[in-house]
């Protein structure tokens, strides 16, 4: 349910109502809109039975339902689209950022040259992960609390934020003391209580759709982490499971402009875990940013055949380069732009 405010309701009758909202047992979102506030209700009581009494409010206008599951990331509760500022960089707004590096991070020396080569190719964020949620036991595992400071020392050096995998709540603060952003992966999509956990942080989050969730699926994953009043919230397309085993996973673009009638969240494409082949991840984020991609999250490694995890699907540092060149020449042509990293530091 979402109440309309008038034009003119007073900051009293906007709090009355709240009031009211959450003397019913339920949660009001206030949100107020470049005309009027609209005060949306979400709670796990089933249907307001009494919706009447707050409709009969001093300064409410009309009373809306919400037929979408999922309330706070739906454009019926929030029409324009989100904004989330990731240190410096913005993703959802008419400029396309790419986010980039390596898939884990191996060590400070192929970290920091692949930093290095992201941000001088454009780059506005470092992508890489300390904690892997791999498939078998006994792959790499990623290098714990070593890489998330590996990873603290590449932003220094750089001025990129950082954006990085978090696998359980118990890791959180020591994600938090380094990551910008903090990634839940598609083996976690529906990781309840670590989307609660990720959501009380308030740190911008990039959720991955889970390869078996439907695009409803993923943005009530979504509502889990706003309904912990966390706004700041990017989901990703990055491949589901089909019948078809010629990839690695099917990119799913037809859900990038689903998801962007549904949601006011942005959405970004990885077509490096889609496509599984360095070959096809360039042909894929070129696709992804015309069909309304509000970004890209791209492997890079500055020597492939060496990396520990993941090296098929990584570009080197020339290839990404080539792509990001594309990415603008594309980005332009639907009258958007490439997002530039506005940091200064760069050694
Ligand atoms: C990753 O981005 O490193 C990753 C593991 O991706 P996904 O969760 O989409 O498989
Ligand atoms: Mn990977």
């Amino acid at each position: 349910m979402l109440v309309v405010m008038d034009a003119h309701a007073t900051a009293g009758q906007i709090e009355q109502v709240c009031r009211a909202i959450a003397e019913l047992g339920y949660t009001p979102h206030a949100m107020p809109g470049p005309t009027r506030t609209a005060i949306g209700i979400t709670g796990n009581r089933g249907p307001i039975v009494d919706a009447d009494r707050i409709g009969r409010l001093p300064g409410v206008r009309e009373l809306i339902r919400v037929t979408a599951p999922y309330k706070l990331v739906s454009r019926e509760f929030h029409e324009a689209d989100t904004v989330v500022h990731v240190g410096d960089a913005e993703i959802g707004g008419a400029a396309v950022p790419v986010i980039a590096g390596p898939c884990t991070v191996e060590s400070r020396e192929q970290l920091l040259a692949v930093a290095r080569a992201v941000r001088q190719a454009g780059a506005v964020a470092l992508r890489g992960g300390a904690y892997k949620p791999r498939t078998s036991p006994y792959a790499f595992q990623g290098l714990g609390l070593e890489g998330l400071r590996l990873l603290a020392e590449a932003r220094d050096l750089t001025g990129l934020p950082v954006v990085t995998e978090i696998m359980d709540a118990e890791t959180l603060p020591a994600a938090l003391e380094c990551a910008d952003m903090l990634q839940v992966g598609a083996r976690n999509m529906q990781n309840y209580p670590l989307l609660k956990a990720v959501g009380r942080s308030g740190r911008p989050v990039l959720l991955k759709r889970g390869f078996a969730a439907t695009v409803k699926d993923l943005l009530l994953a979504a509502e889990y982490i706003l309904s912990e009043g966390n706004p700041n919230v990017v989901l990703c397309e990055r491949g589901i499971r089909t019948f078809d085993d010629s990839a690695r996973f099917t990119l799913d673009l037809g859900a990038v402009p689903i998801v962007k009638q549904l949601s006011h969240l942005p959405v970004i494409v990885d077509p490096s875990h889609a496509s599984g082949r360095a070959a096809r991840v360039v042909p894929l984020a070129r696709a992804a940013i015309a069909a309304g991609a509000d970004g890209l999250i791209v492997e890079v490694h500055h020597a492939p055949e060496l990396a520990a995890c993941d090296g098929e699907q990584a570009l080197t540092p020339p290839t990404f380069r080539m792509l990001m060149g594309q990415v603008e020449r594309i980005a332009a042509a639907i009258d958007r732009s490439l997002a530039v990293a506005t940091g200064s530091a760069l050694s």
